[in-house]
């Protein structure tokens, strides 16, 4: 039996709708849940393995895309939601009542992936949204206790199966933009 890493992606993967519209994401309470709005895609969905993304209980890795923040909006119970860490990066806005991250927000203008919010797409009853392409930080499932080291291989090679190619770091399009963001700050790239 393969390996379980995602209930959402161990089934395989299925691509996302071309016109998609965007959908409702509703957090685990079974009253009074918050729900947030996104309008449009997620972009760049992956499977993450490091130790701060929200994900359900049993997986090994996180499912989680991309959004403009100007395109999502909490639409229920925002009073339900407390910042886990202020002091990460990624601020991730997690219910109260059921733990679960419903986004996650950069608020440093500066960072490379400034207006951008992390949002699981699980979430959603939604169809459409698009696949994850890739794992990110794969190696972080030993520090979270997700994985033994000696079941990495076995791992890294259910990932390559399902296409998802597995990463150390994120990406790598999305670490040439860290880079680009970084060297345009410093001068060292001239636009
Ligand atoms: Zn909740
Ligand atoms: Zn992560």
């Amino acid at each position: 039996m393969a390996i379980k890493l995602h209930p959402s992606i161990d089934k395989g993967l299925k691509p996302g709708a071309k016109k998609f519209k965007g959908g409702t994401l509703t957090c685990h309470c079974a009253t009074e849940p918050v729900t947030v709005s996104i309008k449009g895609n997620v972009a760049h969905n992956h499977a993450c393995g490091c130790t701060r993304c929200w994900k359900p209980a049993g997986a090994k890795f996180s499912v989680v895309g991309v959004v403009g923040k100007e395109n999502l909006s909490v639409t229920a119970n925002e009073q339900k939601l407390h910042v886990v860490d202020s002091s990460a990066t990624i601020q991730r806005h997690a219910c109260s009542g059921c733990g679960v991250h419903m986004y996650g927000r950069i608020e440093n203008t500066g960072h490379p992936f400034y207006g951008l919010d992390f949002v699981h797409v699980e979430l959603s009853k939604d169809k459409g949204w698009a696949k994850p392409e890739f794992a990110a930080f794969v190696s972080s499932i030993i520090e979270s206790g997700s994985a033994r080291p000696r079941e990495m291989t076995k791992i890294r090679d259910r990932l390559k199966k399902l296409r998802l190619t597995p990463y150390d770091c994120l990406s790598p399009p999305l670490m040439d933009a860290i880079a680009t963001h970084v060297a345009k700050t410093k001068g060292t790239l001239k636009a």
